[in-house]
């Protein structure tokens, strides 16, 4: 008998084993200008780094149509202003839009005022921009605050895709109303793959296309194996580089020749989700937020060590 690692899957349509959202966060230079606002107009190496996604969001489509998938783009607001002619392109081809913040700020580094004031300039980039208000929202750098969940339901968003906490999507209740959480972690992040830059300091030893793709195959294999869900947090000028895309070219490949492995938008994944709630096909673990709304009682006489 196999073991069941994961105890309550969802039941994925036409009877697949997992599903796949292999999304992309398009941060272009928005980075750029929030970490150094005065110098990065003389940072054109850091930026022509970036601005790399002008040739990998073309490519990245290229291969969603190649194999006839409709997958999901966090977009910081910033960066559709500023690039409307990658927004017309995606849309074309009947991706999802999702918000992925402003500026790529960070809700947990600021006042609940100033995150909503962000939160609703970006929803009302994406409306103007999309035709339609998003459906669901990542955390910039996964910097999402207490009170994220909760502004995110109260503008009528269905998901987040920040968190990490678990292998296949959950309830995410707030004061606000419920929302599916779709959750990711690290290994599936290109970041800590293949992110090497002196400006940001992220001074990490690139690993080869074979390497990183050997983790996001044991993920993928893993989740295959157990009926879960696998979400990729990747960036265009990062994995759509040539020899990181051929690498994801083959292994959408592989993915798609098992037959059984749903690929979608991360919108029809929380749709799919709140159907089989209603049906109850399936019944969700939910999760209250937020974790916590002040410091540990106990802990509130402590002198910090440093202090002592
Ligand atoms: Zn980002």
């Amino acid at each position: 008998m196999t073991l069941e690692l994961i105890k309550d899957p969802v039941p994925w349509p036409n009877g697949a084993r997992c599903a796949v959202a292999i999304t992309f966060d398009i941060d272009t230079d928005s980075v750029l200008h929030l970490e150094f606002p005065d110098r990065a107009k003389d940072l054109i190496g850091t930026n022509s780094w970036l601005k790399y996604d002008e040739i990998a969001i073309p490519r990245i489509l290229d291969i969603y149509r190649h194999f006839d998938i409709k997958q999901t783009f966090y977009y910081p607001a910033w960066c559709m202003e500023h690039y409307p002619h990658l927004v017309d392109m995606i849309l074309k081809d009947g991706h999802e839009i999702a918000a992925h913040g402003y500026l790529h700020e960070n809700p947990n580094q600021m006042s609940r005022e100033r995150q909503e004031y962000w939160m609703d300039k970006q929803v009302a980039v994406i409306e103007k921009m999309t035709g339609e208000k998003p459906r669901g929202w990542r955390g910039p750098l996964y910097n999402a605050s207490g009170d994220s969940p909760e502004l995110c339901a109260a503008q009528g968003m269905i998901y987040d895709a920040t968190l990490m906490g678990d292998d296949i999507p959950h309830i995410m209740r707030t004061k606000a109303g419920d929302m599916i959480g779709l959750p990711s972690h690290w290994a599936m992040d290109d970041w800590p793959h293949f992110t090497h830059n002196m400006d940001f300091n992220y001074m990490m030893p690139i690993k080869s296309p074979d390497e990183a793709f050997n983790v996001f195959r044991s993920e993928f294999e893993a989740m295959y194996k157990y009926r879960g869900l696998l979400v990729t947090v990747w960036h265009p000028f990062v994995t759509g580089r040539l020899a990181r895309a051929d690498r994801m070219v083959e292994w959408i490949e592989e993915m798609k020749n098992k037959g059984d492995v749903w690929f979608a938008r991360m919108d029809d994944i929380a749709r799919h989700c709140q159907a089989c709630i209603a049906d109850g096909s399936w019944t969700p673990r939910v999760q209250e937020f937020p974790y916590y709304t002040k410091r540990i009682d106990e802990y509130e006489e402590e002198t910090p060590l440093a202090a002592e």
